[in-house]
């Protein structure tokens, strides 16, 4: 990113540079001169918006991340798309370090590049309205991953702590109460639906129905 920025403005100085060569010696301009400047225009635009998106959707999901784990360091990182062009397609994580017999997670919840796109869309574009299915998963992907920075590592647990919160992590974006409530029901069936049949649910002490579990939250 540094790199690309630095290469940016080092075009745009060259061509003002350029710009003054030229004058005194009453050179008419190189017909490509707009096309140049188009093309670094677009450049800066295109980057801008991506930087922008990224900050957006990291500094937007942050307060709700550490409402849910009580955590009050955790942050939501949407990591780099450059460094993560062959990470798996898994949308969130939370890192674990194992010492002294215990796992302690990290504090940090990572959101793939796409994810972190597609909450963006879903909020600036979309108008928090007509979520879709694939955009309830990963809006649930937040809540999710704040489970586990609280300290929930059984993914099925974590499936259903997660929808504890969705209503309100929809409304704390700004979504429309009916709409917030709507994709709540739906979010809460699918982690039933996934009980039983996700990886590790073997172990899992209920019926597979999120219901049969203690509420998680606090407040
Ligand atoms: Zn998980």
């Amino acid at each position: 990113m540094l790199f690309i920025l630095a290469f940016l403005i080092h075009s745009v100085i060259k061509f003002f540079q350029h710009l003054r060569e030229i004058k005194p010696k009453q050179e008419g301009l190189n017909p490509l001169y707009p096309f140049y400047t188009a093309v670094t225009l677009a450049a800066f635009l295109g980057v801008g918006y991506l930087e922008f998106r990224h900050q957006f959707v990291q500094i937007t999901t942050t307060p709700i991340i550490r409402k849910i784990s009580g955590v009050d360091t955790a942050l939501a990182r949407c990591d780099r798309a450059m460094a993560n062009l062959f990470a798996p397609t898994r949308k969130g994580y939370v890192q674990y370090e194992y010492a002294d017999g215990q796992y302690t997670s990290s504090d940090i919840a990572h959101f793939h590049p796409a994810a972190c796109a597609d909450i963006f869309n879903w909020y600036v574009w979309q108008g928090k309205t007509n979520t879709t299915d694939y955009q309830i998963h990963t809006l649930d992907m937040i809540s999710h991953e704040a489970v586990h920075i609280g300290g929930v590592r059984s993914e099925l647990i974590a499936k259903c702590a997660s929808t504890e919160w969705t209503e309100d992590v929809l409304l704390f974006l700004g979504a429309k109460p009916d709409e917030a409530k709507r994709v709540a029901e739906i979010n809460r069936k699918n982690a039933n639906d996934y009980q039983g049949r996700g990886p590790g649910s073997q172990t899992s002490a209920y019926e597979g129905n999120c219901d049969s579990l203690p509420s998680f939250r606090k407040d």
